[in-house]
């Protein structure tokens, strides 16, 4: 199974840098599917800079409407139409920032996969949840909350605490929580929860990139910080 290399940019990035970015990125890495999620205003012009290049673009959030009067929301039909691939769906800082629960993260990934668009649904606990032994609980009660009947994405497993920390948990940790989650997504979804790839997101590095993604269940990482430059996206992609 090919393994997915994410970015999600957040917050970050310019229009003055897309050109840059692009360029080391442009023949893709054998083997491998490439994905740089930035805000919404550089979507169009990264899917510009990337013509021809095997890199898709996706958006960081979606409207759980298709459509009317959602001020600042930006719906996922429009997405589709400009050509993002991907939405990533209950990232842990929309949970937190914008209050999105479980059933808003279902009904959104309802919506963008009608649109068209591939939600990459992410789930992952606290610091505290993991220190009182109650991960995987967590994680496996975000799955049957925000994960549809018959979905048919990816799922993102990011530990809250390991988000732009320079923490990550040990290869066993990971190791168990992707087989936690598999075996989840397979109650869930028969058959289809079977091949669903399940990234890993959180303080991905190249340093720390080749162990991580050789953790069974591990389908691919989600990186924030290390996507930003590409010589260190690329180097990621290259350890998969
Ligand atoms: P960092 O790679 O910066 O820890 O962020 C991970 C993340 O939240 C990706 O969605």
């Amino acid at each position: 199974m090919r393994q997915m290399i994410a970015g999600n940019w957040k917050m970050n990035g310019t229009l003055a840098g897309l050109a840059g970015f692009a360029a080391p990125l442009a023949a893709g890495v054998d083997g491998v599917d490439l994905l740089i999620c930035p805000p919404f205003p550089l979507i169009g012009p990264m899917i510009a800079a990337f013509a021809g290049a095997p890199v898709a673009v996706g958006a960081q959030d979606c409207a759980v409407e298709v459509a009317g009067a959602h001020t600042g929301d930006v719906s996922a039909p429009l997405l589709a139409e400009i050509g993002a691939s991907h939405v990533i769906l209950g990232h842990s800082e929309r949970r937190a920032d914008h209050g999105e629960r479980s059933a808003l993260v279902r009904d959104k990934a309802r919506t963008a996969t009608a649109a068209g668009l591939i939600p990459i649904i992410c789930v992952g606990e606290t610091l505290a949840e993991r220190e009182s032994g109650e991960a995987e609980t967590v994680v496996r009660a975000q799955l049957a909350g925000s994960v549809p009947d018959g979905f048919a994405g990816l799922i993102a497993y990011e530990p809250v605490w390991a988000i732009g920390t320079g923490k990550t948990p040990t290869v066993a940790d990971v190791a168990a929580m992707h087989a936690s989650i598999r075996a989840s997504l397979k109650k869930q979804l028969g058959d289809a929860g079977t091949a669903m790839l399940i990234l890993y997101g959180g303080s991905v590095k190249p340093a720390n990139a080749a162990e991580l993604l050789a953790i069974p269940e591990v389908g691919g990482a989600l990186i924030g910080g290390a996507s930003l430059e590409a010589d260190d996206f690329l180097a990621i992609a290259q350890a998969a």
